[in-house]
């Protein structure tokens, strides 16, 4: 298992100190602590397991800990085709996730329905709950879902320690009925 060395947010230093902010510090320990929860549901799933194999070796980010309790996880992965008996399930899963709380939608279908363009799919997982990033193909290699995290990475990084709390957030929870 390799280890890395994240990196230094921006601040001051100088001869034997180092200066940021608090959000800066908690955009770091979050970024690189994240607590995944896969929700899989069809082949995009077994992408997600090679992603997660020794190859592509996901825990080099800090995120070697799967989540299968919603309470103890901040990443919510769907990946896979979502049937619309199955978005309440999806956003009763995404509501009992702590705040603060991201979602990836992997692969074609979690983004947008993919192939199936049919009366009993749901056509995004966002017509049920918000989603921070969309990671295309059908199947997405594990780099793309990768780069997918690495996005989410950044966002954590830069997320301001007050956004869960700004009125423009709970209007996105008010827009999905989850407030
Ligand atoms: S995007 Fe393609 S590979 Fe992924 S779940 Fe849908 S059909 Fe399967």
């Amino acid at each position: 298992m390799s280890h890395t060395i994240a990196d230094m947010p921006e601040g001051f230093g100088g001869e034997g100190f180092f200066a940021t902010s608090l959000s800066k510090a908690i955009g770091l320990a979050r970024a690189n602590s994240i607590w995944p929860l896969p929700f899989a549901t069809s082949c995009c799933g077994i992408e997600f397991m090679a992603t997660m194999g020794s190859n592509y070796d996901l825990a080099r980010f800090g995120m070697e800990r799967m989540s299968f309790s919603p309470r103890q996880a901040d990443l919510l992965m769907v990946m896979g085709t979502i049937a619309k008996k199955m978005g309440p399930v999806l956003k009763q899963v995404y509501t009992q996730m702590a705040e603060p709380k991201w979602v990836i939608a992997v692969g074609a279908c979690a983004s947008s329905g993919g192939i199936f363009d049919t009366y009993s799919v749901l056509q995004g997982i966002d017509k049920v709950i918000p989603v921070d990033v969309y990671v295309p193909g059908c199947p997405p290699r594990p780099e793309q879902i990768i780069d997918g995290i690495l996005k989410i990475q950044e966002l954590v990084k830069h997320e301001p320690l007050r956004r869960r709390y700004s009125p423009e957030y709970q209007h996105l929870l008010e827009k999905y009925q989850i407030a």
